[in-house]
């Protein structure tokens, strides 16, 4: 049983400021998986999500199916290389 309180107020709540769609300007239906760009209901797509990745020859993932996508930025279907940062 999960129980979500409304009441609890969010220091990082917008307040009346209404989340718009990244395309159209109309209100946002949802936030994308990805960039957290608003999607109204017309622009909102789905892509499969992946998790994680592990194990080798051949590796698995987790993918979740389904998930809310703006249509906008371009989720890379591999892991990026990022030698700067090790
Ligand atoms: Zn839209
Ligand atoms: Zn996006």
């Amino acid at each position: 049983m999960l129980t979500v309180c409304h009441r609890k107020p969010h220091p990082l709540d917008e307040g009346s400021v209404p989340m718009l769609c990244a395309q159209c300007d109309d209100s946002a239906r949802g936030v994308c998986r990805f960039c957290g760009r608003g999607v109204c209901a017309t622009h909102h797509a789905a892509m499969p999500f992946i998790i994680t990745v592990f194990g080798a020859e051949p590796p698995k993932s987790i993918v979740v199916g389904g998930t809310l996508w703006c249509q906008v930025c371009r989720p890379q279907p591999e892991p990026i290389h990022m030698p700067e940062l090790a």
